[in-house]
């Protein structure tokens, strides 16, 4: 007898599938596995990444078939399905067709005893190239029956079925990427007879499985390739997801680590006077979430290290007073404190508010702009160190100025700011590290989040203030006779003495004929409705100009703001209850997204309208436009806004190069599984997580994600 060695992913990491002396360490119960195995089929194996018991073993199915739900032929032409079924059958016939404008389809027939479906793919998929007559397959599309009793289905799902039924006694079919010139029976097999051959084994201790309700390792592994039913899965895979966002703290972790030990940063004096000051005049009671990352913050700020925090939060949601609350006690523990943000507009608007609700304090508050005047007199504060409050755009980290006491900068929507300038703001050249906070909405998609922000510490404001009403979304075709519908909107809104945005993709209307540009808009609207104040507000303005029109648009003097995108980011006008968006389908939906959360801010009731570009209806626009348009009116969830635009934009285009290493997580989604790499971090910083736990962790994260050590350690 050859003793069983453990499920020990590590160990199995180091043994190559085929290396004769593995095949004894993993016996073989079958006998197959000492049969000589083709060059071919380990170089398909090779070819996708796979060269050790462990690669295979983290080779997940990518999707399950339900066995009791595949239906026969037959029933399938006798029934009225609307959805998606999924069959099972053989190819009898594969024929290629090239129309006259070059379309390529390509039909295979597919039959089981009771009858035969024609498949068809349209465009160039190269389909019968994966498949020859005689095959077994699954096909999962949505059937049209015909009137004659055929059925057919397009661009249908298919995968080799080579399970036997009658022997494989499974319930549910995993379905694997393709391996080439292997049989998923083959994968099969092996998985089985690793799994029969190898004892339990779990580097988490038994304590935090049954805190966090976390299935054993093994179980996990087992039932991801071979479950019963659908729960088996989701705990399964529930598990696993887990293990890979552990993977990833463990790298944050020594990250962390290594900065800790090489940084000292500034112990602040949290008063919590001062955070009564703050809340007493706000005119608000916090939120939950507001409350938790203030006290988040809170700890960071009174410990030697320094703070790096990314603070996530959907448009609305108030980071702006959780950001004040840190300034505050940056100021009054006598060090300078920044907060920086991506336009001149908002570094106004912030300054305005962070005025206001700083009125029971003290200390100075500049702004910072290029546009401002007396710009020479604030650096002069500025390099005496003297503790104040500075509001400002990327002027604050122009050459000329040079923080001498900084103890906290905080970065406002982040991703419109390059990596290399957060890390100018707080390389200021004194022996402090100054603490970082980073403050962005959630549409940045989290893999991005993640990735270059890894190395933070992560905030998430998942509440919005209560009392906000559902924004209504509505669409427009660009056409002459729904013009006079959205006067009718704004119409009704400045009744009720409610303030309207109107946003434009461009100034110049030379750019596109079919843009309107918001001149043009401006000078329509301001003759329909003459008796309200309509002002145009773009980018290319005078500061003085936009500071006067950004004061009036608070005050309520201004009825309907026509503007250039330059009010994508923050803006915050309780008052603000219409948002129209002019040429809607040229928006990103990220983009749409900020711009509705401009509205709904305060108690009355808002809508957003968005109006495609003129003679343009929802069919004539382009494929991704109308998707963006339909996702905006189908949801107003941040996290979802973000998987769909990431869908929309396509993964590779929202993910730089330098993130590549997301591809690395076999399981794990991190768009999807958010709550689950909470989750994680909990586990991993749980009390009861051993550093024995943490190290196995982190060395099974060394083997398994190579492409993030190489951008974290180098
Ligand atoms: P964002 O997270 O988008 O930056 P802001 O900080 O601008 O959001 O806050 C949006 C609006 O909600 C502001 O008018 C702010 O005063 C208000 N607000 C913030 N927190 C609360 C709260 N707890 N209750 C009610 N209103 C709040
Ligand atoms: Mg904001």
């Amino acid at each position: 007898m050859i003793p069983k060695i453990d499920l020990n992913l590590l160990t199995l990491s180091d043994k190559s599938l085929w290396g004769v002396e593995n095949l004894k360490e993993i016996p073989s119960s079958t006998g197959s596995s000492t049969k000589k195995i083709s060059k071919n089929k380990i170089n398909g194996f090779k070819s996708v990444n796979i060269l050790t018991y462990a690669d295979l073993i983290r080779y997940f199915p990518r999707r399950y078939i339900e066995r009791s739900k595949i239906m026969s032929i037959k029933e399938i032409s006798q029934s009225d399905v609307k959805g998606e079924v999924t069959f099972t059958g053989v190819v009898t016939d594969i024929s290629v067709f090239t129309t006259r404008t070059r379309l390529r389809i390509t039909t295979f027939k597919i039959s089981d005893d009771t009858g035969t479906v024609s498949a068809k793919w349209f465009g160039p998929q190269y389909i019968e190239r994966r498949f020859s007559k005689e095959d077994r397959v699954f096909i999962t599309g949505k059937p049209e029956v015909k009137k004659n009793g055929s059925v057919e289905v397009k661009n249908a799902y298919i995968e080799i079925n080579d399970y036997d039924f009658e022997k494989d006694n499974v319930s549910f079919v995993p379905i694997y990427r393709k391996i080439p010139n292997n049989s998923p029976n083959w994968t099969r097999k092996k998985l089985n007879q690793i799994f029969q051959n190898t004892n339990d084994y779990d580097p988490m201790p038994a304590k935090l499985r049954s805190k966090y309700k976390i299935a054993p390792r093994t179980s996990a592994l087992k039932n991801i390739h071979f479950p019963k039913s659908s729960e088996e899965v989701s705990k399964a895979r529930r598990r696993l997801v887990i293990d890979e966002f552990m993977y990833l703290q463990s790298f944050f972790h020594k990250v962390k680590e290594i900065n800790k030990n090489s940084q000292s940063g500034v112990s602040f004096i949290h008063n919590e006077k001062n955070l009564t000051l703050l809340i007493k005049d706000i005119g608000f009671k916090l939120t939950n979430a507001q409350t938790r990352v203030i006290g988040e913050i809170k700890e960071d700020m009174e410990s030697s290290v320094p703070m790096k925090r990314l603070l996530q939060g959907d448009v609305g949601s108030g980071k702006t007073v959780v950001a004040t609350y840190a300034l505050i006690t940056a100021v009054q523990s006598g060090y300078q404190a920044a907060l920086m943000a991506p336009t001149e507009v908002l570094a106004e608007q912030h300054y305005k508010n962070i005025k206001e609700m700083c009125k029971n304090f003290t200390f100075d508050i500049y702004l910072i702009t290029s546009a401002k005047k007396d710009k020479s007199r604030i650096q002069s504060i500025i390099e005496e160190g003297s503790p104040a409050l500075f509001i400002g755009t990327h002027a604050l980290i122009q050459e000329k100025i040079r923080f001498n006491n900084l103890g906290l900068a905080i970065i406002d929507e982040q991703h419109r700011f390059g990596v290399e300038q957060r890390s100018k703001l707080t390389d200021v050249g004194t022996s402090n590290t100054p603490d970082l906070i980073i403050m962005t909405a959630t549409p940045i998609p989290r893999t991005t989040a993640l990735t270059v922000y890894g190395d933070l510490d992560l905030s998430i404001l998942d509440e919005h203030p209560s009392g906000r009403k559902e924004i209504t979304t509505y669409y427009y075709d660009g056409l002459k006779e729904t013009q006079e519908k959205i006067f009718n909107h704004c119409d009704e809104h400045l009744k009720k003495n409610s303030q309207i945005f109107l946003v434009c993709p461009f100034i110049e209307e030379s750019e596109k004929m079919d843009i309107r540009a918001a001149q043009s808009v401006y000078e329509i609207y301001k003759e329909k409705f003459s008796n309200s104040n309509v002002e145009l507000l773009h980018g290319k303005m005078e500061s003085s100009q936009k500071e006067s029109i950004m004061r009036d648009l608070h005050t309520g003097k201004i009825d309907i703001l026509v503007s250039t995108v330059v009010i994508e980011v923050g803006i915050d006008v309780a008052n603000a209850t219409l948002m129209i968006i002019e040429s809607a389908e040229r928006f990103g939906l990220s983009q749409i997204h900020q711009l509705r959360g401009r509205v709904g801010r305060g108690s009355k009731k808002s809508e957003c309208i968005l109006h495609l570009s003129e003679k343009k209806k929802l069919d004539t626009v382009t494929i991704e436009g109308k998707s963006r348009i339909e996702a905006a009116m189908n949801t107003s969830d941040g996290f979802e806004i973000a998987d769909l635009d990431l869908k929309i934009r396509g993964e590779g285009k929202v993910l730089g190069k330098d993130q590549s290493g997301v591809s690395e997580l076999k399981i794990a989604d991190i768009k999807k599984d958010l709550e689950l790499l909470i989750t994680a971090k909990d586990i991993f910083e749980d009390k009861e997580a051993s550093s024995k736990f943490k190290n196995r962790i982190f060395d099974e994260a060394l083997v398994f994600l190579p492409h993030y050590k190489e951008i974290l350690f180098g």
